[in-house]
């Protein structure tokens, strides 16, 4: 395929913001690419050349990107670097090269999209002496025979910008499109790449074998499934309501892990599918002791426990654990232990169908017993006086709450659904939840902030459905003056708003949406000034939203969305009527 189909395409996706067009555009893409180049294509569109739990990052500097530039278009690097300060992207100064460059064009190949995507796979594996040269060459290739528009895009994958005109759901829409699907075969599309985090490996399926294919993916071993996740309902009346009798769960507020296990070989991923293996040598040792399987997957809450004490630390503690260096040290001097709540698959068996119950028996017959690993704590309850009581045991535990959980559903993977329903304290605000959200702008800083750079933030939730970032607070306080300076080093300036940020308020520092705060506010208000439920309340915002935490553990997809804020506001309302 000529990369110039996917170029136009992408020309035409510039023109409108609507996600439905945009679907249809990547459609038409679609139905003209051939079974050989979709997992290719797929990958591309999404910034990557292998899936991104791979962990290999296309890698290449701008400096060096900028280098490329200049050799191939003649125009000095200076030339470059000015142009590239006026319009804040590398890729649109790609293109501006690129227009004005002399060179005859008679003597180009045509590019293929197989072509760009060996190049960027090999800049992206090379390392060692002379990868910095050869990088600069492979790179330099592709763009000497590109057209402006087509650099344009090679620099957004590079720069990883592709991904900001639309995300992996309007993708996966635009695959069922085209191989004129329904919602029941989208809903199918979406689990495989649920289970499997490769859209790369779903569209080849599905290209190759249709979708009956699609709806036989199961789990594999050392690809992370995307979890599931809790919804909320005010109190213990509702979830009984709701739930009929259940199971509650201690809620332990450390950070979610997977654990794969096959032939003896043990990887552990992050709630946001990283790879963690080399962070935690003392949860590794204890899989090989107590898990009996040949296969399997299951999932976890590692929190840092205080042996001596027998009590549990606070999250503060335990995330230090989530860091590349002095590991052993560090598992030493912090140890954890690992709440397994679910099992996802065992002994080549999908067990994400399962109920609940089946799951639950089959990981406490798996799971032997040991210091290390230990099931989650829990409880049946019928009546909501029951679940009231287990839940304040958790907080005299020191733990957040409880998560109560249907017998009968089925893991929900990647879904937010009333599987589970997460029932915690507050005590000293109307909202009893706190808010992820993600940082999109900033402010500068008074007085001795002036110095940092960093003031004030300007925080988002997550429209899910249109793929944007809706504003919902200012924050200003509850910062450290190292997560001030943390912030300024990495908060990535951007010369304007975003396009997937919609935003009344201006930002003195519009930023890329990549980081997650958890934030804690006294109660959800109305407010004309902020862009989430605009359409819904004509405004929802934040009262005395203060930081809690920094969480590189979520992608900024994972914030809270827009329409769980909505729903919090109404239980808010119902609260204190
Ligand atoms: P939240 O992040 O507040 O939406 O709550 C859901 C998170 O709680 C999950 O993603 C897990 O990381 C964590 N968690 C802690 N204990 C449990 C448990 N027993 N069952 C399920 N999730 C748990």
């Amino acid at each position: 395929m000529l990369f110039q189909e996917v170029s136009d395409s992408f020309e035409k996706t510039k023109k409108t913001t609507s996600r439905l067009e945009i679907t249809s555009i990547l459609a038409g893409l679609f139905k003209k690419t051939k079974t050989a180049d979709i997992k290719r294509l797929c990958y591309l569109l999404q910034g990557v050349v292998q899936p991104s739990f791979a962990g290999i990052e296309i890698g290449m500097g701008e400096k060096l990107a900028e280098r490329s530039v200049s050799l191939t278009t003649g125009q000095t690097q200076k030339e470059v670097e000015e142009d590239y300060k006026k319009t804040g992207d590398l890729s649109k100064t790609t293109r501006n090269a690129m227009q004005k460059r002399k060179q005859s064009s008679l003597t180009k190949d045509d590019l293929t999209l197989e072509k760009v995507f060996d190049n960027l796979y090999k800049i992206s594996t090379t390392s060692g002496s002379g990868s910095v040269e050869m990088k600069i060459k492979l790179l330099s290739e592709l763009l000497s025979n590109a057209r402006p528009e087509e650099a344009e895009i090679i620099m957004k994958i590079i720069t990883g910008k592709i991904s900001s005109g639309f995300a992996e759901q309007t993708i996966i829409s635009a695959l069922n499109e085209s191989r004129e699907g329904s919602k029941e075969s989208q809903e199918e599309l979406e689990r495989a790449y649920y289970l499997t985090s490769d859209l790369g490996d779903v569209a080849e399926v599905l290209f190759n074998k249709g979708f009956e294919e699609i709806k036989k993916v199961k789990p594999v071993p050392f690809k992370p499934i995307m979890p599931a996740l809790a919804e909320r309902l005010a109190n213990a009346e509702e979830i009984i309501k709701k739930l009929g009798e259940c199971v509650a769960d201690y809620k332990y507020d450390g950070f979610r892990l997977q654990v794969h296990l096959k032939n003896n070989e043990i990887q552990i991923f992050s709630r946001r599918q990283e790879r963690m293996t080399h962070m935690f040598p003392d949860l590794i040792e204890a899989v090989k002791k107590q898990v009996k399987a040949k296969e399997i997957i299951f999932e976890g809450e590692a929190i840092s426990f205080d042996e001596k004490n027998q009590t549990f630390l606070p999250f503060q503690v335990t995330i230090t654990r989530k860091r590349k260096h002095e590991v052993e040290k560090r598992s030493k001097a912090i140890p954890l232990r690992l709440y397994a709540f679910d099992l996802l698959y065992l002994d080549g068996e999908d067990y994400t169908k399962k109920k609940y119950v089946e799951r639950r028996k089959k990981l406490e017959e798996t799971i032997k017993e040991g210091d290390k690993i230990h099931l989650s704590t829990q409880k049946m309850v019928k009546t909501a006086e029951e679940l009231d009581r287990y839940f304040n045991e958790a907080l005299k535990k020191g733990l957040e709450g409880v998560i109560a959980k249907d017998l009968n559903a089925p893991y929900t993977v990647g879904a937010r659904k009333f599987a589970w329903i997460k029932l915690k304290k507050s005590y000293e605000s109307k909202i009893a939840d706190t808010i992820d959200a993600t940082i999109v702008g900033y402010y500068y800083g008074k007085g001795k902030r002036t110095k940092l750079g960093v003031g004030g933030l300007l925080t988002a939730v997550y429209d899910n459905k249109n793929e944007k970032f809706k504003t919902i607070a200012k924050l200003g306080t509850g910062f450290s003056e190292e997560q001030l300076e943390w912030f300024s080093k990495n908060l990535k300036p951007l010369k304007e708003k975003p396009e997937n940020v919609e935003s009344i308020l201006k930002a003195n520092v519009w930023v890329e949406p990549l980081i997650v705060v958890t934030i804690k506010a006294d109660e959800i208000t109305k407010s004309t000034i902020h862009t989430c439920a605009f359409k819904e309340e004509q405004g929802l915002a934040l009262r005395f939203p203060r930081l809690t935490q920094i969480r590189t553990d979520k992608k900024p997809s994972d914030s809270t969305t827009e329409k769980e804020v909505i729903e919090m506001f109404r239980m808010q309302s119902e609260k204190q009527a």
